[in-house]
């Protein structure tokens, strides 16, 4: 990792200069960037373990919370957030029913003067196994859950003039169940945005699409100013432009992830994502077909967009 190499650089170059003021000002700068390279390895290691055998491809309905719902409580709850498990009926067939587990984790506003929530959520559940087959969910969407703990460890030092809300939410792929329960319990006039993530790892064309509602469009100015680092970045204004810049003609991105419930509710949503993958949905979409470095550029950016949203004053983007 990154971090491993940049410690390694910097003991050659520790003996070479025999303690000269280079080694002063080299240990200076990796002492400032030491927080950010172990996010990074964390976030590595979110990815690994969310899509290791053991939690067996995440699948959504079970009575009590499974490995993946109780590996994010703990992490979220270990970083010093206000955490808790949202339980949730959802339907699987005619008559019968499922029990699903958000977890959700709370940073609150830390400013004198606060304003409506921002909730970013990202689905953890996958396909599970079929017989001896273990759909790992690498990208779909172990990546954006991966991204959401990544955010918490950056998030909860920064200043903030809105609450925030990280929703990690089950059952996504058997109809964004989660995320619908979620949405239909909270009073959308507290809410100022939706952020959804799903899928960032990306693939050859090194393109991140955020997709968005007209009504998103004082925040999208904000992103639109942000630096971007080893990736494109596509913005699309309706379903209709996201399907034209992917070339997807049979997805209907509006209703594809999260999002949709929370737009459903009436809040303005940004959704990010790599748009098409090949992997989606099959055994194929694993740890090693991610690019571990454009995945992080992809979260650093994401982590630079909120925090530039939090530390705006009420109403600076109007
Ligand atoms: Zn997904």
């Amino acid at each position: 990792m990154s971090f491993l190499n940049l410690t390694m650089t910097a003991t050659v170059i520790k003996a070479n200069c025999n303690g000269c003021k280079l080694w002063l000002r080299i240990s200076t700068i990796i002492l400032c960037c030491a927080s950010p390279f172990a996010v990074s390895q964390q976030l590595f290691d979110d990815l690994a373990t969310l899509t290791s055998p053991a939690h067996a491809g995440r699948s959504a309905g079970s009575d009590e919370p499974n490995l993946s719902a109780q590996f994010l409580f703990a992490r979220f709850t270990q970083l010093g957030l206000q955490t808790e498990y949202q339980r949730f009926s959802f339907k699987t067939g005619f008559t019968s029913e499922a029990t699903g587990h958000n977890v959700v984790a709370k940073l609150p506003c830390n400013t004198p003067r606060c304003g409506k929530a921002i909730v970013v959520s990202a689905h953890y559940d996958h396909l599970g196994t079929k017989g001896s087959k273990i759909y790992a969910g690498a990208n779909d969407n172990a990546s954006g859950t991966a991204a959401l703990l990544a955010l918490a460890q950056q998030l909860k030092t920064a200043k903030r003039y809105y609450p925030i809300i990280l929703l990690a939410t089950d059952a996504e792929e058997k109809g964004l169940h989660g995320a619908k329960h979620y949405a239909s319990k909270i009073n959308s006039t507290e809410y100022a945005l939706n952020i959804n993530l799903d899928m960032l790892a990306l693939n050859q064309k090194s393109t991140l699409y955020v997709m968005h509602s007209r009504t998103a469009k004082p925040y999208v100015e904000v992103l639109a100013r942000l630096p971007v680092h080893d990736f494109k970045l596509k913005l699309a204004s309706s379903p209709q432009r996201m399907r034209r810049l992917v070339g997807t003609e049979r997805v209907d991105w509006l209703k594809a992830s999260d999002h949709y419930a929370f737009h459903k509710a009436g809040l303005p949503y940004l959704y990010f994502g790599m748009g098409e993958d090949k992997h989606h949905h099959s055994v194929k979409d694993t740890l090693e077909q991610i690019d571990f470095k454009k995945y992080q550029h992809v979260v650093n950016f994401i982590n630079d967009f909120i925090v530039a949203l939090l530390d705006c004053p009420l109403d600076c983007t109007s």
